[in-house]
């Protein structure tokens, strides 16, 4: 029997890719990729749904997390950024790469996947099409059910394994084509398009990028971007602010040995971790942004950073900052244009 690799997010036009191959007697084996960047409420859902789909149809799914293969891409993107700090093209290559090395495993033929002709920019045009298939070295080999009528006849097609008359000509954004053919082959309960992964955020974007520039992007301090508020005090030393007890507590937890914890001494206020190379200066801004956010009865306030290197906690009397002087710190408020230039200089030497 004729095997296929099928690249199953749990969205629609994946699940629909899938079943039209499988309806046409082929074996598929679904891969799911875990991308560092997809940790929204939106994309887990989608992660569930590919689970209990590939359960409900009787199909394989193997899981493939992508870490640090995916940073890599993030340093050095081949096809540049789409409208944030999403390199689609190249996360698409990497995939079908990824889904290649399990298309040998399992000693399968081809891949599928549910793409539609322009319905993103760039990496779902003809153009990125054909250069996804170019530089995955599997040109011919990826098969795209949904709008597979528009483009070039496929290896599958050409040997008789597939028959192109029961492939589709969708096109474009418009989803209605997609949610009729759901409705023939009765599939109901599908997750709402969850959109791109947090790469495609604006504001996630601005702190991401401000780890790619001080050389900062590792998967651990991913995580930390997920929480309370984000400053870049000098290029060795950020702070970030707990917005509610769980940051404040999470942030507390995810504090290595060399961290700095900043705290008001006696009354509430957000907990700061503060990570890199710190001196007084930076130490006194930091504390007057935790001073900020606190709600002191008791004058003056004092800050309390704890570090493995202090014999004891320190305290500092914070200086007294406006919200448009914190600002100038937030790393969602730094240009992000100009920024994204010095990318490309920076990281595609
Ligand atoms: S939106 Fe994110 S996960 Fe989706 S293709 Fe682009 S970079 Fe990859």
């Amino acid at each position: 029997m004729i095997k296929a690799v099928s690249l199953f997010s749990g969205g629609l036009d994946s699940l629909l890719a899938t079943k039209i191959i499988m309806d046409q007697g082929i074996e598929v084996i679904a891969v799911n990729f875990i991308n560092p960047f997809a940790n929204n409420k939106k994309m887990k859902e989608k992660q569930h749904y590919a689970l209990s789909m590939s359960q409900k149809m009787g199909i394989e799914l193997v899981e493939i997390e992508l870490k640090e293969n995916f940073l890599n891409l993030l340093r050095n993107p081949k096809y540049d950024f789409g409208k944030n700090l999403n390199p689609c093209l190249d996360c698409k290559i990497l995939m079908i790469t990824q889904a290649y090395q399990i298309m040998k495993e399992k000693k399968a033929s081809f891949i599928v996947t549910g793409e539609v002709l322009s319905q993103r920019p760039k990496s779902q045009f003809l153009w990125g099409l054909s250069i996804i298939d170019r530089d995955s070295h599997l040109k011919g080999f990826i098969l795209r059910p949904l709008s597979a009528k528009l483009l070039q006849e496929t290896i599958p097609e050409q040997k008789g394994w597939v028959d192109r008359n029961k492939f589709y000509s969708f096109s474009g954004r418009i989803r209605g084509p997609q949610f009729d053919l759901a409705q023939k082959m009765g599939i109901t309960d599908y997750p709402a398009p969850a959109g791109g992964c947090l790469l495609t955020d604006p504001i996630y974007a601005r702190r991401v990028y401000d780890l790619l520039i001080h050389d900062e992007l590792t998967m651990g301090n991913i995580e930390l971007l997920k929480l309370g508020r984000y400053f870049r005090l000098s290029n060795q030393f950020k702070l970030l602010v707990g917005r509610n007890e769980k940051d404040n507590l999470e942030l507390f937890n995810q504090a290595k040995p060399e961290d700095y914890i900043f705290t008001p001494s006696h009354s509430k206020g957000p907990t700061g971790l503060g990570k890199g190379i710190i001196d007084p200066d930076t130490e006194r801004l930091a504390s007057g942004i935790i001073a900020y956010y606190s709600s002191s009865p008791f004058e003056p306030l004092y800050i309390k950073i704890q570090h493995q290197g202090f014999s004891s906690p320190k305290m500092i009397q914070p200086i007294s900052l406006s919200l448009d002087q914190i600002e100038k710190y937030r790393i969602e408020n730094f240009p992000f244009e100009i920024s994204r230039q010095k990318t490309k200089k920076t990281f595609q030497n």
